[in-house]
């Protein structure tokens, strides 16, 4: 019952976007106005989601990522996430924007979240308003430092912007160090839900080489299959990577499938080919009906990015939208 694509690779990891809402309107995904938002009743609903669960469960899947959106955005995230672990999985993360989390830790604990990763784009509250067009820098950060005094395992994501300083990647390298974090940086996509294409200025190659150049006793961890992000571990224990989310280095081993709020599944995320998970669920079919439909569907995912990007024309829709 595994599902399986036409490269004999098997899908055992699901990103779920459980809205496309958020509080935040980072400057890189979405435009001030934000994005016309999928209605809630075009959400899945949380006993939608426990036979999705069950399903994937049964289909090899054994990793869950509840993502966004900013997904504590959604009242509900917490009947959902407890579907989760009464399937089963035991391999639950969350990528949050941070700003919600401060008092949810409790919950995480409770709920033995694996991973949090929290996205921050800067050390400088200032720069986060003109990022994010809000100003909670400090909501983020004291969420950073709840995880770390609640010893809940986290990382740091940073996506390098065309204004990014060097001074400020080395800053937060740094900080990976000196606190025994561990922190990522990743390349910027075109999914800004604003139809322009960003100014690139970084690359993996660029943040490979300041690594290597300030810290020559980091040595390189071994990527396993269907990790996205290269680690380098520093003498302290703490680690600092990078994703080339849009060198697209990676692809080969993804065994990623994505969900959007409304249900639609997604082979990649520079693919816009979706199979509406949702609508056949809701036209009175059993995810077990379905196995074969989506087995088809997912059969088709690219070998990479590039080839997937070959069926999208132009389009460039926000992260929030997808699931980053
Ligand atoms: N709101 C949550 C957050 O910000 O972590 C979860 C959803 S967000 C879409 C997931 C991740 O995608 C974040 O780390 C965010 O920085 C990243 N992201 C959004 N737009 C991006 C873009 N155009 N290029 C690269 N990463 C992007
Ligand atoms: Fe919201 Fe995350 Fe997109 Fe920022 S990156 S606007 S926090 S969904």
């Amino acid at each position: 019952m595994k599902l399986i694509d036409q490269h004999g690779r098997a899908f055992t990891y699901a990103r779920i976007a459980i809205v496309d809402q958020c509080n935040l309107r980072c400057n890189y995904c979405m435009p001030e106005e934000g994005l016309k938002w999928i209605s809630k009743k075009n959400w899945i609903q949380p006993d939608e989601f426990a036979s999705i669960f069950k399903a994937f469960q049964e289909w090899g899947i054994n990793k869950i990522r509840f993502t966004g959106g900013e997904p504590f955005v959604r009242p509900d995230f917490i009947k959902i996430a407890q579907h989760a672990l009464d399937t089963g999985f035991s391999n639950i993360a969350i990528t949050t924007n941070g700003t919600l989390l401060r008092n949810k830790i409790s919950n995480l604990k409770k709920w033995g979240i694996s991973k949090v990763n929290v996205s921050l784009d800067t050390l400088n509250p200032d720069r986060f308003h003109q990022i994010t067009r809000r100003n909670l820098f400090h909501d983020v950060w004291s969420s950073i430092n709840a995880l770390h005094e609640n010893q809940i395992s986290f990382r740091i994501n940073t996506v390098l912007l065309r204004d990014t300083s060097e001074s400020e990647v080395l800053e937060m390298m740094q900080m990976a160090d000196e606190k025994n974090w561990e922190w990522c940086f990743i390349e910027e996509m075109p999914f800004n839900g604003q139809g322009v294409a960003p100014d690139w200025n970084w690359n993996w190659r660029k943040i490979q080489s300041l690594i290597q150049s300030h810290f020559p006793s980091a040595q390189h961890v071994s990527m396993s299959s269907g990790d996205t992000t290269e680690y380098y571990k520093l003498k302290n224990g703490g680690r600092i990577g990078f994703i080339a989310a849009f060198s697209r280095t990676f692809c080969g081993t993804c065994n990623r499938l994505r969900l959007t709020p409304n249900g639609h599944l997604y082979h990649c995320l520079y693919s816009q080919e979706s199979y509406p998970l949702l609508d056949r669920l809701r036209a009175g079919n059993t995810m077990q009906d379905l196995h074969h439909e989506i087995q088809q569907f997912l059969w088709k995912k690219a070998i990479n990015g590039f080839e997937a990007e070959k069926e999208n024309g132009n389009q460039m829709p926000s992260m929030a939208q997808i699931g980053g």
